[in-house]
């Protein structure tokens, strides 16, 4: 059994963090996905649990004020959250823990716990993102406009992570990911 480590990955929304993350699960059999809880609505699949725990919003302020969570931010009007219990049992338990979470989140990940592993994930250009985003089809062009303006915030605080890597290629990008994660589990 190796020792647990904790990685948080981030990246503009689009970027591809949910398609690489499911990717490293199947290559990383001692990988753990942490679930978020957000005061979000479900979007079409999304299942309850397993995506996120969809909360209200007094049930979300009222764990972060009991200190439920490892980190949580705001992000596009809705509140999201890493629940703490879980990391730290998983993290016990042996398991490389992913955290898929936005910028102002990781910051706060990286000052609670500074052995955190941060990697950025980037698309390949603006342009490329945009189309990645409207091309989703679930989001409205008032949502597609306010990720891109959050999108150049989250890219400005890319020098903070521990490392970068560009969604051009995906088996590339899953590779490398891979990679990343094995290399540094088995440096312990
Ligand atoms: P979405 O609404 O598209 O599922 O997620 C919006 C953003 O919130 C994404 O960048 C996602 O990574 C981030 N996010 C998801 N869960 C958490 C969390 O627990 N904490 C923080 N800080 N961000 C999260």
């Amino acid at each position: 059994m190796r020792t647990g480590n904790l990685f948080v990955i981030s990246g503009p929304s689009g970027a591809g963090k949910g398609t690489l993350v499911a990717r490293l699960v199947e290559e990383v059999p001692d990988a753990w996905v942490s679930v978020s809880a957000t005061t979000r609505r479900p979007r079409p699949g999304e299942v309850e649990g397993v995506s996120y725990y969809f909360l209200p919003k007094e049930e979300f302020l009222a764990l972060t004020d009991e200190g439920g969570f490892l980190e949580w931010a705001t992000y596009s009007d809705n509140c999201y959250g890493t629940p703490l219990s879980s990391v730290q049992r998983e993290m016990g338990a042996g398991k490389q823990v992913i955290l898929e979470i936005e910028v102002q989140g990781a910051l706060q990940v990286k000052e609670k716990m500074p052995e955190a592993h941060l990697v950025f994930i980037e698309p390949p250009s603006l342009e490329e993102l945009e189309r990645r985003l409207r091309g989703r089809g679930t989001e409205t062009d008032d949502v597609v406009k306010k990720r891109m303006d959050t999108a150049l915030v989250e890219l400005s605080h890319k020098m903070e992570y521990d490392i970068r890597l560009v969604n051009d290629d995906l088996d590339e990008a899953v590779a490398e990911l891979v990679a990343y994660v094995n290399d540094t589990a088995e440096q312990k």
